[in-house]
């Protein structure tokens, strides 16, 4: 197809009146294009249709009128409109290729979901499901006693509850045992999580008041003990998942708390994040502490979240005590919390992956990533490389560097996983840093876009969470758009 669209260039006279006025009346009808246009009805609809093809011959008016175009061609309309169509009908929630090196990354959706899990998902989204209903008495049941067993065997806590994410298990748990109350926590624990969760303002919402003792880096049982008075409600210990404090330092364990707190008739809650519910070093990972063994320590409560290192859906979970627990059930703020049948069916069919603990790292996704062996990144960054280096020929260098991956949504901060890198850089140095950044941004809007991360005047693209079953697609779609004559 030859194009019609003519510009202007600088300096010529606009198209005259009469030129104009004969390109807007060649311009052919909605109708006329409708009439043409049956691939797009078809797929987008008669309303969709219809105002793409509109908005298209606007935009050819106002082209025309400005003097940027003296004739437009139905078939330029069409293929117009079906540009607009195509984005309009583009999910926005889109799959990425996660080659940032972190694996859990929050604003990538953290956790992927097992083969296990969507099934579970699909049968709950296609059937009516016993989310509340007892089967055994056909009466109302309570949706949480769908995990309770489950968690009951794998952390040995009597009862659990499930809320929307962490922050809320926390705010919960706060507005339940502390509403009007003190609660004690250790300076050095006053955690903030990206996207504005901090434990000081949770506490004002939950309508508890903060009490902090120790320093920053030094909290002493003594600092506790001293802090307790008639007005506290809870002593609360909280993990620092996303952050180290090293050298001098001091902090309080489970377990000397937990009797602390008992001693003086108070509950012990405990914020683990993380959410690991098996030995991380079993998978070569380092230790992360579990809900089982808070518990064991003598925690009442332990709150951790569904999504980070367990490797299942958003979701907070409060687990512990049954007194407790019930009367966090009773909170009304519960209700707004609770979760939605699509996330108990995905967290019980995870929970049961657990049973096998042997082979998670085979069955759960997020574990396989972060259990992956570098030799097998290395081994797949070479193939990338003799695939993508035609393509990238002359105009790029294409290096592969040792990473290090994170984990990932505050897990184990100061512990890094060996990777490797493709790194691209600009092969001349002048404009090199532009240059970057719209060879970034252009894979970034690829069919599935690739988000790397920019470092050291090159982009980095990170291997460890490209699967294997996904390398070809990486590679088809890089090549159709970077290959030379692209
Ligand atoms: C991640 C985290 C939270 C927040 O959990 P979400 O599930 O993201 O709401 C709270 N506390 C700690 C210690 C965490 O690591």
């Amino acid at each position: 197809m030859t194009s019609m669209v003519h510009g202007r260039g600088e300096g010529q006279p606009a198209a005259d009146n009469a030129s104009a006025a004969a390109a807007l009346r060649a311009l052919p009808s909605t109708d006329q294009l409708l009439a043409a246009a049956d691939d797009l009805l078809e797929a987008h609809g008669r309303q969709e249709t219809t105002a793409a093809l509109r908005a298209a011959l606007e935009s050819a008016r106002e082209r025309i009128r400005a003097g940027a175009a003296v004739a437009v061609t139905s078939a330029e309309l069409l293929a117009e409109a079906r540009g607009r169509l195509v984005a309009r009908a583009t999910p926005h929630l889109r799959p990425v290729f996660n080659l940032t090196g972190t694996v859990l990354h929050t604003n990538l959706g953290r956790a992927l979901f097992p083969e296990s899990a969507i099934a579970a998902l699909t049968e709950a989204l296609i059937h009516p499901a016993a989310l509340e209903y007892d089967l055994a008495s056909g009466g109302r049941g309570d949706r949480d006693d769908l995990v309770n067993p489950l968690i009951q065997e794998l952390t040995g806590a009597e009862a659990v509850t499930v809320v929307n994410n962490n922050a809320a298990a926390v705010l919960l748990l706060l507005n339940t045992l502390a509403k009007g109350k003190e609660v004690i926590v250790s300076r050095g624990e006053l955690v903030e999580i990206g996207g504005a969760f901090r434990v000081p303002d949770i506490m004002k919402r939950a309508g508890a008041k903060l009490i902090e003792v120790g320093t920053t880096n030094r909290t002493h049982l003594a600092d506790y003990e001293a802090a307790i008075t008639p007005r506290t409600g809870l002593i609360m210990k909280i993990h620092t998942s996303n952050y180290a404090v090293v050298g001098f330092t001091k902090s309080v364990g489970t377990l000397e708390l937990a009797a602390l707190a008992h001693r003086h008739g108070l509950p012990f809650a405990e914020d683990l994040g993380s959410g690991a519910l098996t030995d991380m070093t079993r998978l070569g990972l380092p230790k992360e502490p579990l809900p089982q063994e808070a518990l064991a320590d003598g925690a009442d409560l332990v709150t951790f979240s569904g999504d980070k290192l367990l490797g299942g859906p958003q979701a907070g979970l409060i687990v512990g005590r049954r007194d407790l627990v019930a009367k966090i059930k009773k909170n009304p703020l519960k209700r707004c919390l609770r979760v939605g049948k699509l996330t108990l069916a995905a967290l019980e069919s995870v929970l049961r992956l657990y049973r096998d603990p042997d082979r998670l790292t085979a069955t759960l996704p997020t574990l396989r990533l972060l259990a992956r062996p570098a030799a097998d990144i290395r081994a797949q960054a070479e193939r990338l490389r003799a695939a993508l280096a035609p393509a990238l020929e002359g105009a790029w260098m294409l290096d592969l560097r040792d990473t290090a991956s994170q984990i990932g949504s505050g897990s184990l901060p100061v512990e890094r996983l060996p990777s490797t890198a493709l790194v691209i850089a600009p092969a001349e140095k002048k404009g090199a840093g532009g240059r970057l950044k719209r060879f970034e941004a252009a894979l970034r809007g690829l069919p599935q876009p690739v988000v790397g991360r920019l470092q050291d005047d090159a982009l980095w693209l990170d291997l460890r969470c490209l699967r294997p079953e996904d390398e070809a697609r990486f590679v088809a779609q890089f090549i159709a758009q970077f290959a030379p004559g692209k």
